[in-house]
């Protein structure tokens, strides 16, 4: 066994913290790199600097300190990122062109269509005159999305019909700082599911985790459950499509890949996180690797963990339900305590907001259990907690 490495992260929010977490077994420490001090990730790793996720001198500071590069935000530099990498002879995963690609979601769509990957049909808006010119094409509704900075749902406005243009074009460009629209518009899909692969890519392996199963609400996922509730075919193509989806994207790493499954079984890809994502949580209790630790294994080059489910698993996360910022004071997580098939992560932000993510449950059942009873155990422990 080498030394202890280091493994620079750049954001430190619950992903840098899970992925501390995971890490250590491994005889990795990792450094996070966030602008807010006590970050999530910060009483669990090594250290945090503190600094913008694009700042120059917080990035060199991580990456002289640090063994591997890696990011759990999409609002990280790919640039910044690519040229550290080179100064500091460190490397840096997944692949910072990949990052670049995929913070841009009309030229994510774009690589992914071309590279034959199934996908909603899109295209790109500039103008009022593209947006009209797409819906004459498309019909309504579609799904107007600024091309970056958007997520959880901030970046899209569903547009039902003509009354609607003038004001989601205008929320989208609020997005931009009045630099017109820089959106895409993609046909709605009328998905009778909303499933989920998380990838990995090893030093020339790759491995998927099982299908999950995602209940957003307000385009925030609410809860996870695994297996996916569908045939073992829909599972099959799935997995296929995420095989391609790793094929294209360049770099070591765990990718949340988030699909639409239609009622006649096609699936196709919504968006890609190059990270742990917030659908892949169960992997904790629910899989043999998890994905935390399966990024950490990714990027610093060891040998992928095995994905197979250990029993079936319902995921809920715990949001803001409150009206107004303000101190984290939650109440009613006893329940979750005293279940005995139930784990808690509570991810240590201090302040609360609507709906921001302050921690996750799993209720994780045995071979036979009923997905759906786990999904009700998991949505009723957590209608207990509140920060009201
Ligand atoms: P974010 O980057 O904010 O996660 P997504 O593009 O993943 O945004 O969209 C969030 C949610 O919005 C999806 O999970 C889905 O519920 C809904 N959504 C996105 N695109 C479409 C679409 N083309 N048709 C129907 N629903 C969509």
């Amino acid at each position: 066994m080498s030394d202890t490495e280091t493994l620079g992260v750049v954001g430190g929010g619950q992903l840098g913290r899970m992925l501390a977490e995971a890490a250590a077994p491994l005889g990795v420490e990792v450094v996070v790199l966030d602008p807010t001090p006590e970050c999530p990730a910060s009483p669990v790793a090594r250290d945090q600097i503190v600094g913008e996720f694009d700042d120059e001198e917080g990035v060199r500071e991580l990456a002289s300190r640090a063994d591997y590069l890696t990011y759990e935000i999409e609002l990280a530099d790919p640039d910044l990122l690519e040229a550290v990498g080179w100064e500091f002879d460190v490397p840096v995963h997944p692949d910072p062109e990949t990052l670049r690609t995929i913070q841009d979601k009309l030229v994510q769509k774009e690589a992914l269509r071309e590279a034959g990957i199934p996908v909603p049909d899109f295209r790109q808006v500039d103008d009022r005159e593209d947006l009209e010119a797409a819906l004459d094409e498309f019909g309504y509704p579609v799904m107007l999305k600024a091309r970056e900075g958007g997520y959880d749902g901030r970046g899209n406005v569903p547009i039902e019909d003509e009354a609607d243009v003038g004001a989601a074009l205008a929320e989208i460009e609020e997005t931009t700082d009045g630099e017109g629209a820089n959106a895409m518009v993609e046909e709605f899909v009328d998905f009778e599911r909303e499933v989920s692969v998380i990838g990995a890519k090893g030093a020339g392996e790759t491995a998927t985790f099982p299908l999950g199963e995602n209940v957003h609400r307000e385009e925030i996922l609410r809860e996870t459950v695994v297996p996916a509730r569908t045939d073992e075919a829909v599972a099959e193509r799935a997995r296929e499509v995420a095989e391609d989806v790793l094929d294209l994207l360049s770099g070591r790493g765990v990718y949340g890949i988030e699909m639409f499954k239609a009622p006649d079984g096609e699936i196709s890809v919504n968006e890609i996180a190059p990270r742990p994502h917030n659908s892949g949580h169960y992997t904790i209790e629910g899989a043999l690797t998890s994905q935390f630790e399966q990024h950490v294994r990714g990027v610093t080059g060891r040998p992928l963990g095995a994905t197979d489910l250990r029993s079936p698993i319902a995921m809920a996360n715990i949001l803001g339900d409150i009206e107004e910022r303000q101190p984290a004071d939650l109440s009613g997580d006893e329940e979750i305590l005293s279940h005995p098939d139930a784990s808690y992560h509570w991810y240590g932000k201090h302040e609360v907001y609507p709906l921001r993510k302050m921690g996750h449950l799993t209720v994780i059942g045995e071979a036979e259990s009923d997905t759906e009873e786990l999904l009700r155990d998991a949505r009723d422990l957590r209608d207990e907690v509140t920060f009201e």
